[in-house]
């Protein structure tokens, strides 16, 4: 679906985007295809995508995998979708489509997301709290490709001690790397998006870095409470949630200076201070 007819589809239906909504429709073929193809699909694949839209994203996975799952919570963009993809919504031929909260449905939802992908151009508004939901679901889908505001890139792609380094860069990165990201100019979406855009491809790590889920909530506990207050020491805000004597031989343990701040301690640092402080007592 190219620019003039997705105009002419707005148009036709009568539907007037909706800004709250993240309603930047991608209509370029160039960016489309290399994001299908960040996702390294086979026609074995299942895939969530969230936002449709209008399609065109979906369009090309259905082209290329055998089940494409899809979540839209504007319902005139369902209805639209409906017609246009009436044949491939029958049962067995590749599309499912849910009107509903993308967020809600995943938070509401138990469910083994290991056999799948996900592809989406996700609404920017609520893209972190979907990111992070689907990062730390205990059966999470092995890749994620999504296009995201270019900051929010930044952050999943961060290190210790980088600007962006933070809360997101760690609670996906527990279980996710960031392993290519591009820009996608603002040009390539209608209507344009006020913020830069890019795409970021993250892969489920195997084996994951902490296994279990009582150690994957401590890190959740341990990365939260030391992000807490970006200025205060790490420590002194560890010391509010966990045994005191515990903590400081874990950092004597690990080597981590006691002054330090959480935006200057790495992920692995974190998984290890985790191990230290929530795992079973050696006997
Ligand atoms: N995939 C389409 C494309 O690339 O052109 C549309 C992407 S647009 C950035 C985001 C889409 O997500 C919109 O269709 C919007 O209605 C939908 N959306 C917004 N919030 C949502 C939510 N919480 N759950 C599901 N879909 C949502």
């Amino acid at each position: 679906m190219n620019l003039s007819e997705m105009k002419a589809a707005l148009t036709e239906g009568g539907i007037q985007l909706t800004k709250s909504l993240g309603q930047n429709f991608l209509h370029d073929g160039n960016q489309l295809r290399r994001i299908v193809g960040g996702a390294e699909l086979t026609a074995a694949d299942s895939v969530l995508e969230i936002g449709p839209g209008m399609g065109p994203l979906t369009e090309q996975l259905m082209g290329q995998v055998g089940t494409v799952f899809a979540i839209e919570k504007d319902l005139r963009l369902v209805q639209f979708l409906q017609q246009r993809f009436a044949e491939r919504l029958e049962p067995g031929k590749g599309l499912e489509l849910l009107h509903g909260d993308a967020l809600g449905y995943l938070k509401g939802t138990v469910r083994d997301w290991s056999g799948w992908k996900v592809v989406s151009n996700l609404p920017y508004s609520v893209a972190s709290p979907i990111l992070v939901e689907l990062a730390l679901a205990p059966q999470g889908p092995a890749r994620i490709v999504t296009t995201l505001q270019l900051e929010v890139v930044r952050r999943l792609c961060a290190k210790e001690g980088q600007d962006d380094y933070g809360l997101l860069s760690l609670l996906v990165g527990l279980h996710y790397e960031a392993k290519a990201w591009f820009r996608i100019p603002a040009s390539c979406f209608f209507p344009e998006p006020d913020v830069e855009s890019g795409c970021v491809v993250l892969v489920r790590r195997n084996p994951l870095l902490l296994s279990g889920p009582e150690l994957q909530s401590c890190f959740v506990k341990v990365v939260k409470t030391s992000f807490s207050q970006r200025r205060k020491m790490m420590l002194k805000l560890l010391r509010a949630q966990f045994d005191g004597p515990r903590l400081e031989s874990a950092f004597m343990e690990l080597g981590i200076p006691v002054g330090i701040r959480a935006e200057r301690v790495s992920l692995g640092l974190f998984v290890q201070l985790t191990r230290k402080l929530c795992g079973k007592a050696p006997d």
